[in-house]
């Protein structure tokens, strides 16, 4: 069975109290080692050590939300992907669209960054989107096209462990999510566009849905056969939220 993913991204909230409290009872509440559902969170570059620390010996993963295209180096402000890894961090966020709206990061420097994070032994979240404007001018394949492309001009499928998130930027944040039917169209897309460079990589590939998923519309997305999980902001920040996403992801169709 293909292992299905709920990824939270705290973004750049929290602090030591409330994410303490925050992950006791996501932890209390999920997952069982049996399922084939992994958990992550994402927190503020501050704060993995705590989380690697209040997350160890439980299923719950921990990832970075952005880290550096180099290894070691002069690159003053940066976090190396080693950093993350030492600290307990097995994941990190690629190319997420705050990151290109905020600090103009691009599709070169996400397929560096894909790499880098997989050199260091992490699990590369690739984020892919488009923004509104290329929805209703009719670009979006030809948008999720090139940055596809750019990222896996850089890693290699074959061997290395990814997860891509269809993220289109008009859902992040807005409280408005892609339809069922949207989602399953575009990561459909984003499959078969794998599948030209590698049939069975694409086959296995985790591609989960991220914008603006809560407790109300988790199952209908969820229920999507090429949708292998969610990548959760704001609702990965109420505990009781992110537990119930996680209960329509545990209650949807395994995927085969
Ligand atoms: C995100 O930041 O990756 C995200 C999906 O945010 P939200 O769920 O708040 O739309």
């Amino acid at each position: 069975m293909k292992k299905r993913w709920l990824i939270g991204n705290w973004k750049m909230h929290g602090d030591l109290e409330s994410n303490k409290a925050l992950v006791e009872t996501i932890r209390g509440a999920l997952p069982k080692p049996e399922d084939d559902i992994a958990v992550a969170v994402c927190p503020a570059f501050p704060y993995l050590f705590q989380l690697a620390e209040l997350t160890q010996g439980t299923e719950i993963g921990v990832g970075a939300q952005n880290v550096s295209d180099h290894l070691q180096g002069a690159y003053t402000g940066e976090t190396s992907p080693l950093m993350v890894r030492e600290l307990g961090g097995r994941f990190a966020i690629i190319g997420h669209s705050e990151r290109r709206q905020y600090q103009g990061e691009n599709d070169g420097l996400m397929g560096r960054k894909a790499l880098a994070a997989i050199d260091a032994g992490l699990i590369p979240v690739i984020c892919v989107g488009e923004t509104a404007e290329e929805r209703d001018s009719g670009r979006t394949h030809e948008v999720l096209a090139r940055q596809l492309d750019a990222a896996f001009g850089y890693i290699r499928t074959a061997h290395d462990e990814i997860i891509l998130a269809y993220e289109p930027r008009w859902a992040i944040g807005t409280g408005i999510a892609a339809t069922p039917e949207i989602i399953q169209g575009e990561h459909e897309f984003l499959r078969q566009r794998i599948a030209i460079r590698d049939r069975e990589f694409a086959a296995r590939l985790p591609i989960v849905y991220g914008g603006s998923v809560k407790a109300s519309n988790a199952a209908s997305i969820f229920a999507m056969p090429d949708v292998d999980g969610g990548l959760i902001g704001s609702a990965a920040l109420n505990a009781q939220e992110f537990i119930a996403i996680y209960r329509e992801l545990a209650a949807s169709q395994p995927k085969p």
